[in-house]
């Protein structure tokens, strides 16, 4: 070690703000971001852990590396569809563009024929109804709870929503309906037992007090042995004779049956069995952006539309655009990972566990995001150590694989083909630091 401070070789911060490449970070990057990201390395040569020689080259790399987000791309290899903790539905090629497209100023509320404003999203209605046809109008909202609140709030705030006492379920993360219903200022009407439900018990409560009659699909898990439920189609006939609305919360958002799901709800079977509105959210099955779907009657649409809370959950443009484009286009990424062929999943496992000297075995994926509960998608997953997991999920691209029983689980079903040959890679460096690890190589 030299006797003269190594440190003092350090470059100076106004030498390494010149840097081009802080230059050309800028265009990304904002002035303070640029700063802390060179006196952070500066203080890594400080500490003596990168020599000052190096620091200009160092700046660099770690501003090329710093994206505008901290969000990380993963490569869901879980074979959970819908995945919550990686946000839900990945977007479709025509959704991305439609964000592109929506970024700049567009006519979101504009008739550019006319000069004058127009009402929000008329282009994203449209689709909706034109994807749900027994569906009169259509309106958006933030997500799956916003549209429940707004058609609650609208439709029974200081009245009664009539629900059934086995369908007053929490949704996750300490979201509760019932919780949810009494902070619009509405009642909660429970009806029923925990396990069964029947019509009178529905025709008993309704009366004056009634705002609205709620049904909501037990999305993530199923009550079985004694059970008994009332349909849809039933409960219409009852609301529909006493002019109470029939509101029914669908949760995944599919627009039309798909025989993958069979148990499944879907908006234009709900509204032909007689439900007045809909609500879902445009993120889980859907295969769109986070938002929230009202579907029906227009006369309530346009009720809920003209409720002072519809502007305090409205969604925002490049919302409605991707979910326009989610509507219009075609294949979005998670019908093709519902509908994904085992056939062709087991062959792409095989193929990368033949790469990486690995095995593979049955898998069973999920639809996930508290939809379908119990529904096995069948497929394959690629067998690995569980010491691998954290290597994957720390790596460049980062993977996401299911840990369960003590293994590492890869399941192609959500992992694009596109990106076999990367996740493949990512597989192999892990194993090299794991096998690196293990012969007590640090390094
Ligand atoms: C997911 C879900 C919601 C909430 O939707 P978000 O989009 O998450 O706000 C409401 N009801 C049901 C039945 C659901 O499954």
């Amino acid at each position: 070690m030299n006797h003269t401070d190594p440190r003092r070789a350090i470059p100076r911060t106004d030498a390494l703000l010149a840097l081009p490449a802080a230059t050309a970070a800028r265009a990304r990057l904002g002035e303070h971001v640029v700063r802390t990201i060179v006196h952070e390395v500066q203080q890594r040569a400080r500490a003596g852990r990168l020599a000052p020689a190096a620091v200009p080259d160092a700046v660099a790399a770690t501003l090329a590396e710093r994206s505008a987000t901290a969000l990380r791309p993963v490569l869901n290899a879980t074979g959970v569809v819908v995945h919550t903790n990686l946000g839900r539905a990945p977007l479709a090629p025509a959704a991305v563009e439609a964000l592109r497209t929506a970024s700049g100023y567009v006519d979101v509320e504009m008739d550019l024929a006319g000069g004058v404003r127009s009402a929000r999203g008329l282009a994203t209605r449209a689709a909706l109804r034109d994807a749900c046809p027994p569906a009169g109008d259509a309106l958006v909202v933030n997500n799956g709870a916003a549209a429940l609140v707004l058609a609650t709030t609208a439709l029974a705030a200081g009245r009664e929503v009539v629900v059934s006492r086995g369908e007053l379920i929490e949704i996750g993360a300490g979201f509760r309906l019932p919780e949810l219903i009494a902070a619009t200022g509405a009642r909660l009407r429970e009806v029923g037992a925990t396990n069964r439900t029947h019509l009178e018990d529905y025709a008993a409560a309704i009366g004056p007090a009634t705002g609205c009659v709620l049904k909501v699909h037990t999305s993530n898990f199923r009550i079985e042995g004694f059970t008994s439920a009332v349909g849809l189609a039933e409960l219409a006939r009852l609301t529909g004779a006493g002019g109470v609305a029939l509101v029914a919360d669908l949760g995944s958002g599919l627009l039309g049956p798909d025989p993958v799901l069979p148990d499944e709800p879907d908006a234009a079977t709900a509204l032909r069995a007689g439900a007045d509105l809909v609500t879902a959210s445009g993120d889980k099955l859907l295969g769109g952006p986070q938002a929230g779907l009202l579907l029906g009657r227009s006369d309530l649409i346009a009720t809920l539309a003209r409720h002072p809370l519809a502007r305090a959950v409205r969604a925002d443009k490049l919302t409605l655009a991707a979910l326009e484009a989610t509507v219009t286009g075609g294949l979005t990424p998670v019908t093709a990972a519902l509908h994904a062929d085992p056939a062709r999943l087991r062959r792409r496992a095989q193929h990368l566990a033949d790469t990486v000297g690995a095995t593979v075995d049955a898998h069973d994926g999920r639809v996930g995001g508290g939809g379908a509960p119990g529904v096995p998608l069948a497929g394959w997953a690629v067998v690995l150590p569980e010491a691998l997991a954290p290597l994957l999920r720390t790596g460049t691209p980062a993977v996401l694989p299911r840990v369960h029983r003590g293994r590492c689980l890869l399941d192609l079903r959500c992992v694009p083909e596109s990106e076999d040959a990367r996740l493949t890679a990512a597989v192999a460096a892990a194993l090299a630091a794991l096998a690196a690890d293990r012969d007590g190589d640090p390094g």
